[in-house]
């Protein structure tokens, strides 16, 4: 059998994959079995923001690899507070917890925000209420939070306690949350896997002030717009909010499995001894791994960041086959006359990968990508949307 057939006999069905066999790569540019080169433009889906196989990466996970692997979260290790504290002292945030993905950073997340609302308001305080098109994970409870209704279908009865509004509707949001005694809200700035569609400042920030006026917990979910994808190092920055509750994953170690939930001041002591716990949570691999990311997610590089999001803006915004360009920092969308799939697909041929969100093309490449490497995968993306 080859890789193809083998993969359809032993590996359950979820993923419908592309039909590309990848074998190794370097920065922006990775290769299949065949030796063909291709331009990454998806990253793992927001994951390898240094590319693939990064030198500084590389020589952190072996130097903590040939020390210790794992230790259980029963003693100390250096990675994981050192990573923590770096967080702390980048967001102000106040503490955090460490697990192995996104999904599970929610549930962190959520279980937070119902112990503060539980112990400070009474038990009948546990509605998170999040928004509709969004989408927070594939476990039952932060299926639940995902206000889609099709990814919840045959796997009900979900976890019970969530309310969805309407994204930029303030006087909904404000109702739902009083009427229904709500612990937390919810929401990604940039909703991702909905379609890229970056929220509206406004809602963001009378949706941020209502929360405070309320003693609600407000969980930004960065888990795909984290880590400088939005061209700052979280989203929320570029609405100049703060959230109690921020929740990451994705490129924070660069595709070791890593997901962080980080803890305001307001529920930094909420957890006690027992309460929250993962075996492979805050692994020292995984924590030198972002030690290694994070350090390196400066200033500069976020202001590559925003001037690669605008070249693509521009180049794509009046191009030929272009219906619409949406999202923020090296996280867009383009809307394309022809369908989403076919132009992916014709960019694979090309020698670019490219992803797609709902009806659209999504973007998410590398953030140290080369100039000219985007340059070049923007013209192949381009010839690609002609019908
Ligand atoms: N939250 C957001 C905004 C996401 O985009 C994703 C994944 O795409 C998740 C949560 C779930 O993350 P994971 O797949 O690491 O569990």
């Amino acid at each position: 059998m080859n890789i193809f057939e083998s993969d359809k006999e032993y590996i359950a069905s979820t993923y419908n994959r592309f039909p590309v066999h990848l074998v190794n790569g370097k920065g922006s540019l990775v290769y299949d079995e065949n030796g063909k080169e291709y331009i990454d433009m998806g990253s793992g889906i927001g994951v390898t923001s240094f590319g693939f196989a990064d030198d500084e990466w590389q020589k952190a996970i072996t130097a903590q690899i040939a020390k210790l692997q794992h230790t259980s979260n029963l003693y100390y290790t250096d990675p994981c507070v050192t990573l923590a504290r770096k967080l702390c002292e980048k967001t102000g945030m106040s503490k955090v917890f460490f697990s192995n993905s996104g999904a599970e950073a929610n549930e962190c997340a959520i279980k937070a925000a119902r112990k503060y609302a539980a112990e400070k308001k009474g038990k009948d305080y546990f509605t998170i209420v999040t928004l509709k098109n969004s989408f927070h994970g594939r476990t039952l409870t932060t299926l639940a939070a995902t206000g889609q209704e099709h990814y919840h279908e045959l796997f009900n009865p979900l976890t019970p306690g969530f309310a969805y509004v309407e994204a930029g509707n303030i006087d909904e949001l404000k109702k739902t949350a009083l009427e229904t005694k709500a612990a937390a809200i919810m929401m990604e700035c940039v909703q991702g896997e909905g379609g890229v569609i970056a929220l509206d400042a406004d809602f963001v920030t009378q949706t941020a002030e209502f929360a405070e006026e309320n003693d609600i917990i407000l969980i930004i979910d960065e888990v795909q717009t984290g880590n400088g994808r939005s061209g700052k190092l979280y989203s929320y920055m570029t609405y100049g909010i703060k959230p109690d509750i921020v929740s990451t994953a994705k490129g924070l170690a660069e595709g070791l499995p890593l997901g962080a939930t980080l803890l305001g001041e307001k529920v930094k002591d909420v957890f006690g001894f027992g309460d929250h716990g993962s075996t492979f949570g805050g692994n020292p691999v995984c924590c030198a791994a972002a030690v290694s990311i994070i350090d390196r997610i400066d200033d500069n590089l976020l202001s590559e960041v925003r001037k690669k999001s605008s070249i693509i803006f521009e180049e794509f915004k009046d191009a030929p086959g272009v219906e619409s360009v949406s999202g923020l920092g090296l996280m867009i969308g383009i809307k394309t006359v022809k369908p989403a799939g076919d132009v992916v697909k014709e960019c694979m041929q090309n020698g670019v990968l490219c992803l797609t969100a709902k009806d659209k093309v999504r973007l998410l490449p590398a953030l140290n990508i080369p100039e000219d490497v985007l340059k070049k995968a923007i013209d192949i993306i381009k010839k690609s949307l002609n019908p």
